[in-house]
């Protein structure tokens, strides 16, 4: 079974995989490796409670296990335990058969605590924005305006508000590709805290309002599902609700064959820079189409579902009201 679990993750079948890891532990409940298991499905599916809680009971079970200590910082990490990260990793890069990346991780966030440090922070209603120098001082002021003309507007499509503050952090753009190692294409991050270099940003604001509606909309996303949805449906909102016209993406898929949105439900992070405007494209058209078709509100209800463990052919045939299939032959057209 935990052959079978770990086939799963290979697949990306986060759920299926939580599901034969929960069986398992079922039968066998003091088996560290099954709860790194499921530790890592919950991680993937962005569970990180979860994934915290079946790390801490591998633990328990074997202190020093190297894979449990491994998934750990990246849990702490992403939850914003920067210290409690660096320790682990600290720990860990110590260890006789650790490779050279645990070291380079543990310095790389340092280097992030280090200049989290450093900055200083201007407030909005819903925003906490993070920034260097007092030369950055006017554009967090405009983000910030950006941010709240963001959520008035996309927050009335998909009727989903901020239940919490929004960390936002600028960046250079060296700061940001070296703490969020995000490939070279990407305009910006979200991962719990909106990451943006802020380039030539200054000079065009309709690029920042662009960029900074885009990361908005997976904060407001989030706020509908706490676990991970396929990667097309998140860009695809995102992308759609950025601005106001998708000529680019019309273009884009028409000069080349559109992508089957199945090939489109894992991270975009592997594509090179043209496979991923292709992608980008596909999805932002989908997802417009369903949005014509049925509305942000049901959009949004398909998104809660899927949160909630409905699987997805399910979700969508109740709440776009047609089947997957049927909507993708037609979007084909
Ligand atoms: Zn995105």
């Amino acid at each position: 079974m935990e052959r079978a679990g770990n086939e799963a993750l290979d697949k990306g079948q986060y759920k299926t995989a939580a599901d034969i890891f929960r069986s398992a532990l079922a039968s066998d409940p003091n088996n560290a490796q099954l709860h790194v298991g499921a530790a890592t499905a919950a991680y993937a599916d962005r569970r990180d409670d979860d994934a915290k809680a079946e790390l801490d009971r591998a633990l328990s079970l074997a202190p020093k296990l190297l894979s449990a200590r491994a998934l750990m910082g990246l849990v702490l990490h992403r939850k914003g335990d920067l210290l409690g990260a660096i320790r682990t990793y600290d720990s860990l890069a110590h260890e006789p058969g650790t490779d050279k990346s645990i070291q380079a991780t543990a310095e790389r966030w340092q280097r992030e605590f280090d200049l989290q440090l450093r900055m200083q922070q201007t407030f909005g209603d819903q925003f906490a924005v993070s920034f260097e120098g007092p030369a950055e001082e006017t554009l967090a002021a405009k983000v910030v305006a950006s941010l709240t003309r963001a959520v008035d507007r996309i927050g009335a499509v998909l009727n989903a508000y901020p239940t919490r503050t929004i960390p936002v952090v600028l960046y250079t753009t060296e700061q940001f590709t070296d703490i969020t190692r995000a490939p070279a294409w990407a305009a910006a991050a979200y991962d719990g805290t909106i990451r943006v270099p802020v380039r030539g940003a200054l000079d065009d604001e309709a690029e920042l309002d662009r960029v900074l509606a885009h990361e908005l909309t997976h904060a407001l996303i989030h706020t509908l599902a706490a676990s991970a949805i396929p990667t097309w449906l998140n860009e695809g909102i995102a992308t759609a609700l950025e601005s106001t016209s998708l000529d680019w993406a019309h273009q884009t898929v028409s000069q080349v064959k559109p992508v089957p949105l199945e090939v489109l439900t894992r991270s975009f992070g592997r594509f090179t820079g043209g496979q991923a405007k292709l992608a980008y494209a596909t999805s932002a058209l989908a997802v417009q189409r369903m949005l014509d078709d049925a509305g942000g509100i049901a959009v949004a209800n398909l998104i809660r579902d899927l949160g909630d463990g409905v699987d997805f052919d399910t979700a969508f045939a109740r709440r776009i009201q047609r089947t997957f299939d049927d909507f993708q032959a037609s979007f084909r057209e």
